[in-house]
């Protein structure tokens, strides 16, 4: 059995984690979790009515497939439900496994190498300004018919991060030993180049 080969890629909303994610996995054939998919499963069901902590716990495969994952309301719910500890603690062990299956993963979240996988053989912590990421959110939006607009978008995104960079559980933050990648001024080829480079220099080792 091929020994585990974890990725871990944290960073803000919207700085390109998804796009570079997919990018890696694929180069590398490695199989791909956006954890963040799992909060937004649990905040569209406590949109829902459903209790935060109960809706993690039960949380199945198909609430992964809800097509209204990518709302801006949905997005809000998740770094709200994403502060209570019961609710991080419920996802934790799928996430782990996920992370040390057999054939190596790409995971992508907000705390991937600090809490859910420390081990992982490559961390990287991609970010970009508050200014670029909410235009690249803002072009996704608009682009899949959503009516919004550039401050609205930043504002979203500011009290996401501020919600997610200050709880007491999991902050975001960057592992000691993560790789930077600040995509301000990259373009996507020169940001999928940037990751699939660091993790080849691990690779290597
Ligand atoms: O990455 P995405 O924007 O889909 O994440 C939605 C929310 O889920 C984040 O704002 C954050 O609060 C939460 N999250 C988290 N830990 C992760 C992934 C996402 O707290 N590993």
């Amino acid at each position: 059995m091929m020994s585990p080969f974890t990725v871990a890629i944290d960073g803000p909303a919207a700085a390109g984690k998804g796009t570079i994610s997919k990018a890696v996995a694929a180069h590398f054939d490695l199989a791909h979790l956006d954890t963040g998919l799992l909060y937004r499963a649990v905040g569209a069901r406590m949109l829902q009515g459903e209790d935060p902590i109960a809706a993690a716990q039960n949380l199945v495969a198909g609430d992964l497939e809800n097509t209204d994952l990518r709302t801006a309301a949905v997005a809000q719910a998740a770094s709200k439900v994403a502060v209570i500890p019961e609710v991080r603690a419920a996802l934790l062990d799928f996430q782990r496994a996920f992370a040390r299956r057999s054939g190596g993963a790409v995971l992508d979240g907000r705390d991937i190498g600090t809490v859910i996988c420390p081990q992982a053989e490559v961390k990287l912590f991609v970010t970009a300004s508050a200014e670029v990421r909410a235009q690249r959110r803002l072009a996704e939006l608009v682009a899949n018919g959503f009516d919004t607009d550039f401050d609205t978008v930043l504002s979203d995104v500011k009290t996401r991060d501020d919600r997610d960079m200050t709880r007491a559980d999991a902050p975001l933050r960057p592992a000691e030993d993560a790789v930077v990648i600040d995509t301000s001024e990259l373009d996507v080829q020169a940001a999928i180049a940037a990751a699939i480079e660091a993790v080849s220099a691990r690779k290597a080792t």
